[in-house]
């Protein structure tokens, strides 16, 4: 059988530890054999972020500006334990971050739903993807600890000198005060990244936030939401179908647990924090969520929403098998491969992703699962296997698929 061609070369970001060793292994099983793969390599393992001094990560993100499509590995945000480990020269920054701001992007997340694993919520029928505005807001707010009586203002002075001034509040005790701020350009960013997605995922988009009690700050996103979807997207929406609908947080939160799903939800950056780990629980695991960045002028780039799985690398190296669920990062690749096919126009490109997703979803199906699945799965006796049984498992499938 001929290799499938491309003709741009997808921004490839290898990674660490355990999602490192299925990376290879994903790419030796059930890529390279059948794909004439074509990627640009940047090797965002944390040893060689520190050897190139994290200029690595910097270049990889430009490389996701030109060529537009990017799959990426799980990686380590280093903390003081890894400093340690890894003899760094620096605590460097976690890759992700430095990805997002250089592509203004937004991070949506979506399960993958197999009939075996049965939402927490018994309604949901089809995948919820929550997108989160990761900018500004409470991650970004300037705090105090009040000590004792006193008036707290809140002051703005214009680069013209004129000025806004408000009583926060008279205090008569001690207390806390909070000042947190965003912008107009982000959040248009955000409304424009979640219209896009939703277009491209042909799914109604529903936004909440608070505007009857914070009729400036949350009133603000709803009304730019809207502008953007007035003047940039309503007859785009209109001709596919699909429809924007605002209402109040505790509303949307409502009727998410009363819908069947299908949908992508856009959160401002607290609410999408715990809703998205509320929204993956619910749907049953972490290794089946999957991530992608969708920048406003739509470069996107793939990966799985779990991390580099430590604990099971650490029995890797002792050389124990493991079992950990390559799932979430073959949708990666399958979700970057097809996306590079549809810009490219290779229809062989988009049908060999799909194909890969249904194999994938195969084996499962077909009770053939990691242990993280075995405990979760209803109606059928699952046949627990390794990382590599798993894969070869997805290999035979897939080569009947072809
Ligand atoms: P993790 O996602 O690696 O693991 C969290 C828990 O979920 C663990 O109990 C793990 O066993 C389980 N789990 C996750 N994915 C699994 C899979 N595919 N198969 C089976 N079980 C799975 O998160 P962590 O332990 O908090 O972090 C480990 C490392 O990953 C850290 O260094 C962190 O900085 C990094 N991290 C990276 C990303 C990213 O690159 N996007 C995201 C989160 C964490």
């Amino acid at each position: 059988m001929e290799k499938i061609k491309m003709t741009t070369p997808l921004v490839e970001m290898d990674g660490d530890e355990m999602t490192r060793v299925l990376w290879k292994l994903i790419k030796d099983e059930l890529l390279l054999p059948y794909v004439d793969l074509k990627t640009e390599y940047y090797d965002l393992g944390l040893p060689n972020r520190d050897a190139t001094r994290d200029q690595v990560t910097l270049d990889a993100a430009e490389a996701n500006k030109k060529y537009g499509v990017a799959v990426k590995c799980a990686t380590i945000t280093p903390n003081a334990q890894r400093m340690d480990e890894y003899k760094l020269h620096e605590m460097w920054k976690s890759p992700n971050g430095t990805i997002r701001a250089a592509l203004d992007g937004t991070v949506f997340r979506a399960p993958i739903m197999i009939d075996s694993i049965k939402p927490a919520v018994k309604f949901w029928k089809k995948p919820i993807t929550i997108a989160r505005h990761a900018y500004g807001d409470v991650y970004k707010a300037t705090e105090f600890r009040i000590p004792g009586p006193g008036k707290a203002e809140l002051r703005f002075t214009g680069a013209d000198g004129s000025q806004q001034t408000a009583t926060v509040y008279d205090f008569e005790c001690g207390g806390v005060l909070q000042g947190s701020y965003n912008k107009d350009t982000s959040i248009r960013s955000f409304a424009r990244s979640c219209f896009n997605y939703a277009l491209d995922k042909k799914q109604d988009l529903w936004f909440g936030a608070k505007d009857t009690i914070s009729k400036k700050y949350d009133h603000t996103f709803k009304d730019i939401f809207q502008e953007v979807y007035d003047t940039e997207y309503k007859a785009k929406f209109e001709a596919a179908g699909i429809e924007y609908f605002y209402s109040l947080i505790d509303d949307i939160v409502a009727r998410v647990i009363r819908s069947e799903g299908g949908f992508v939800w856009a959160c401002k950056n607290y609410d999408g924090d715990v809703m998205s780990d509320m929204v993956s629980t619910a749907f049953g695991s972490l290794a089946m969520m999957t991530s992608v960045l969708v920048s406003p002028d739509g470069k996107y780039e793939f990966e799985a929403a779990h991390g580099t799985v430590t604990r099971h690398y650490y029995k890797y190296l002792k050389g124990e098998s493991t079992s950990t669920n390559p799932m979430a990062t073959i949708f990666a690749w399958s979700g970057a491969l097809k996306k590079r096919g549809e810009l490219d126009a290779l229809p062989d490109l988009v049908r060999f992703g799909e194909a890969l997703e249904a194999a994938s979803l195969q084996t499962l199906n077909d009770g053939i699962m990691t242990k993280d699945l075995c405990g979760l799965a209803e109606g059928i006796t699952p046949t627990p296997v390794d990382s590599t049984g798993f894969i070869k498992a997805i290999r035979e499938r897939l080569e009947k698929m072809l």
